[in-house]
C-alpha cells in the first residue's frame, strides 16, 4: 500500500497588487492556482517548470513561509494549516528544507558545529553532552569530517557548503525534505556529487523529497513522480518514466525537446516556445499556455480552461487536445 506523507489539495496563493497612497488593491498575482499533488513515503516528487511558474512559492507554502489564499496541506493526514503551536513544533522536525543558495542560507558568523547543532538545541532533541557526537555523525553522513566542526562557511567550497545545509536539514531527523533548486547554484561536476548524496541519503534514511528544479535532466535522475508547472498550475503530473518517455502536454514536450543530447550523431527536433511567459497578473483566457503553444486550436484553446484529467495509469494532463 502507498503511504502518503504529504498531500497538497487545491492550494492557491494570490499576492495582492496595490497602488496609490491608500494601497488600493488593483489586482492579484496568481502565483499558485489550484495545485494538488502528493509525496509518498521514501519517494521523490519532482516539481519542474520555468522560473516564475510558482514552484518555489508552493514549497514556501508547505514550509509555512507564506500563508495560502485557500486550499489544504496534509502531513501524515493532519492538516498543517490547522495545527496548534505544539503540533507545528513537532512538524518542524519532520519537515525540513534545503535552500538554493548554499552560502546565503548559512550564517557567516557561525561555525559548522553551531550551524548543525542549533536546531538540535532549540528542539531539545538530545542531551547536551551527546550533541557534539551527534553533529559529527551527521557530518559523516553528508561526507564531511569532524575536523570541519570549527570552520566557518566562507572556508568551504560551494559543494561543501551545500553539504552543511543538508547536514543542518538532517539534524532533526526529518521524514520529508523540500529541496528548492538544491544544485542550481553549483558547478556541473559538483551538482552530480550533491545529487548522488541526496539519493544515497534517501536510501539510508528512507527520506522523501519534494525536489524543486527547472532542470529536467536533474528531475529525471532523482524523481519517482513528476509535476510540471506552468503559470501557477500543474499541466502534467504522473510517473516519471511515463512523462519522460511519453509526454502529452505540449509544454512538457517543448521542455523535454530542450534537453541536450549526449549520444553523438543523434538529432532531436527542438520545439521552440513562442514569446515570453505571460504575466500571472493577467493570465491568458482559456488554456493559459495557448499564447505559446505549438498545437494551439483557435476557438477551443482560447475559450476553455483545461482541467488536469487522467489519461493513463498514474498520468494526468491538462490539455484540451490530449486528455
Ligand atoms: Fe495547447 Fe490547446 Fe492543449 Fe492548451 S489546450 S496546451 S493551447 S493544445
Amino acid at each position: 500500500m502507498v503511504d502518503t506523507l504529504l498531500k497538497v489539495d487545491n492550494l492557491k496563493k494570490y499576492f495582492p497588487v496595490t497602488q496609490g497612497i491608500f494601497q488600493n488593491v488593483i489586482g492579484h498575482i496568481k502565483a499558485v492556482e489550484s495545485v494538488s499533488f502528493q509525496v509518498n513515503s521514501g519517494k521523490t516528487l519532482g516539481l519542474v517548470g520555468e522560473s516564475g511558474c510558482g514552484k518555489t512559492t508552493t514549497g514556501n507554502l508547505i514550509m509555512g513561509l507564506e500563508k495560502p489564499t485557500s486550499g489544504n496541506i496534509y502531513f501524515k493526514e493532519k492538516n498543517i494549516l490547522l495545527m496548534k503551536k505544539s503540533e507545528k513544533k513537532e512538524l518542524c522536525c519532520e519537515l525540513q528544507m534545503i535552500f538554493q543558495d548554499p552560502f546565503g542560507s548559512l550564517h557567516p558568523r557561525m561555525n559548522v558545529e553551531k550551524i548543525v547543532s542549533e536546531p538540535i538545541y532549540v528542539n531539545k532533541l538530545y542531551t547536551k553532552n551527546i550533541i557534539k557526537e551527534k553533529v559529527c555523525e551527521i557530518l559523516e553522513l553528508v561526507g564531511l569530517k569532524s575536523d570541519h566542526l570549527n570552520r566557518y562557511p566562507h572556508e568551504f567550497s560551494g559543494g561543501q557548503r551545500q553539504r552543511i545545509g543538508i547536514a543542518r536539514a538532517l539534524s532533526l531527523k526529518p521524514k520529508l525534505l523540500i529541496a528548492d533548486e538544491p544544485v542550481s547554484a553549483l558547478d556541473v561536476s559538483i551538482q552530480a556529487q550533491v545529487i548522488n548524496l541526496l539519493i544515497e541519503l534517501q536510501e539510508k534514511l528512507n527520506l522523501s523529497y519534494l525536489f524543486i528544479s527547472h532542470d529536467l535532466s536533474v528531475i529525471e535522475h532523482v524523481s519517482d513522480e513528476v509535476a510540471v508547472m506552468y503559470l501557477g498550475k500543474i499541466v502534467e503530473y504522473g510517473n516519471c518514466s511515463n512523462i519522460f518517455s511519453n509526454p502529452k502536454h505540449p509544454y512538457t514536450k517543448a521542455l523535454l525537446s530542450a534537453i541536450p543530447i549526449t549520444t553523438p550523431g543523434k538529432i532531436k527536433n527542438r520545439i521552440l516556445l513562442k514569446g515570453d511567459v505571460p504575466s500571472p497578473l493577467k493570465p491568458p483566457k482559456g488554456c493559459n499556455f495557448h499564447t505559446r503553444c505549438a498545437e494551439y486550436k483557435k476557438g477551443i484553446c482560447d475559450s476553455i480552461s483545461p482541467e488536469l484529467i487522467k489519461t493513463g495509469e498514474n498520468h494526468k494532463v491538462a490539455c484540451l487536445l490530449h486528455s
